[in-house]
C-alpha cells in the first residue's frame, strides 16, 4: 500500500482529527527526506508501537546556517514516500517551506543550556531552528510517541529538554544509531561524499570507538581521549576535525574528569561535507 501524501496544515489536521476521534496511537517521525536505513528503523519502531504514523518530509530552511548548504541538501521525494511505503507508514506530511512559514515568525523555541556547545557553537542559530520547528510539527501532528534517532544526541537532548521544559504530552523515543558495516552512521550527508572522502569516512567511528575503549578501561582524563581520538582521525589527512568533545549526556555539557556515563561526540569535515557521530560510554565500576 503506498501512503497517503497530504501536503497542506488543514488537511493533516482534518486527518489527525479522524485518528484521534477513533482512539488511535499517532506515532510521529520527523525527516527532512533523502532517506535511508537509519529512517527506516525510526518507522519501523513506530510501526511496531502506534496505530497510525506519520513520517514528515520537510528540509527546514530555518535550521541552516548556511544558504548553499540548504540548498545543495539532497532531496529524492519520490525514493522517500516509496521507502515510507514499503515500511508501512501510513502518511507522508510534506509540506511546502510557504505553507509553514507563510510570513515570518516573531515566536520560537530556545532551549538554552543544551543547544550551546558542540553544534551550537558551530552553527548558530541550528538548534533554534529544529526546536521551533519540532514544536509546530508537534502541535499539528499531536502524536502520543515521537522517534528520534541517537546519532544526532545533541538534537534528541534538545527535544528531550523542550518537551520536559514546556510540558508536551509527547513520548521521545530514541533509536540506535543505524551504521554501514566499516562504522560509518548512515546520514543524508553521505551522499555528497565522493570516493575518496567515503574511504576515509569511517575513521569518525574509529576514532569514537578507540575513546570508548579508554573509559571504559578506566581513563577518566577528557584530554588525553580526546588526544588519542585525534590522533586516528590525523592518521586520514582529508578529514578536517571540527570538534571532539566528552560531555554529560543529558545537558551536554563537556567534561575534563569522567566519573560516570558520557557521550563522545564528533564533528568533521571531508570536503565540503561535514559529518558528524557520537558513542555512549559507561565506565566499568572497579
Ligand atoms: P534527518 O532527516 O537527518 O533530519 O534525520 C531525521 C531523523 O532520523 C533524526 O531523528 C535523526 O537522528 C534520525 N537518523 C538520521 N540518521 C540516522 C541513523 N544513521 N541511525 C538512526 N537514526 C538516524
Amino acid at each position: 500500500m503506498t501512503a497517503d501524501v497530504v501536503t497542506t496544515i488543514p488537511e493533516i489536521r482534518r486527518r489527525i482529527e479522524v485518528c484521534r476521534r477513533s482512539g488511535r496511537r499517532i506515532g510521529f517521525v520527523p525527516t527532512m527526506g533523502a532517506l535511508h536505513a537509519g529512517h527506516g528503523a525510526l518507522i519501523e519502531r513506530a510501526v511496531a508501537d502506534s496505530d497510525f504514523v506519520v513520517v514528515s518530509i520537510f528540509v527546514n530552511p530555518t535550521q541552516f546556517d548556511r544558504k548553499d548548504d540548504y540548498e545543495r541538501y539532497a532531496r529524492s521525494f519520490p525514493e522517500d514516500v516509496a521507502l515510507c511505503s514499503a515500511m508501512r507508514a501510513d502518511l507522508v506530511f510534506a509540506p511546502e517551506a510557504s505553507e509553514m512559514y507563510p510570513a515570518s515568525l516573531d515566536t520560537s523555541v530556545n532551549v538554552a543550556r543544551v543547544s550551546e556547545g558542540l553544534c551550537g557553537q558551530f552553527r548558530p542559530g541550528h538548534f533554534q531552528g529544529v526546536a521551533t520547528v519540532v514544536a509546530k510539527l508537534f502541535h499539528i501532528v499531536q502524536p502520543g510517541r515521537s522517534y528520534f534517532g541517537e546519532k544526532d544526541a545533541q538534537q534528541l537532548a534538545v527535544i528531550r529538554r523542550m518537551v520536559a521544559d514546556l510540558n508536551m504530552p509527547i513520548e521521545i523515543i530514541t533509536v540506535p544509531t543505524v551504521r554501514e558495516p566499516d562504522g560509518l552512521a548512515l546520514s543524508s550527508r553521505n551522499r555528497g561524499l565522493n570516493p575518496t572522502e567515503r574511504a576515509s569516512a569511517p575513521a569518525l567511528y574509529r576514532s569514537l570507538l578507540a575513546a570508548k575503549h579508554l573509559v571504559e578501561n578506566g581513563c577518566t582524563d577528557a584530554g588525553q581521549i580526546r588526544q588519542t581520538a585525534a590522533s586516528i582521525l590525523g592518521e586520514e589527512s582529508i578529514v578536517r576535525l571540527e570538534y571532539l568533545e566528552i560531555v554529560e549526556p543529558d545537558d551536554m555539557t563537556p567534561l575534563d574528569r569522567i566519573t560516570g556515563p558520557v557521550r563522545i561526540a564528533i564533528a568533521a569535515w571531508l570536503g565540503s561535507t561535514r559529518l558528524i557521530d557520537n558513542v555512549l560510554c559507561v565506565p566499568q565500576v572497579r
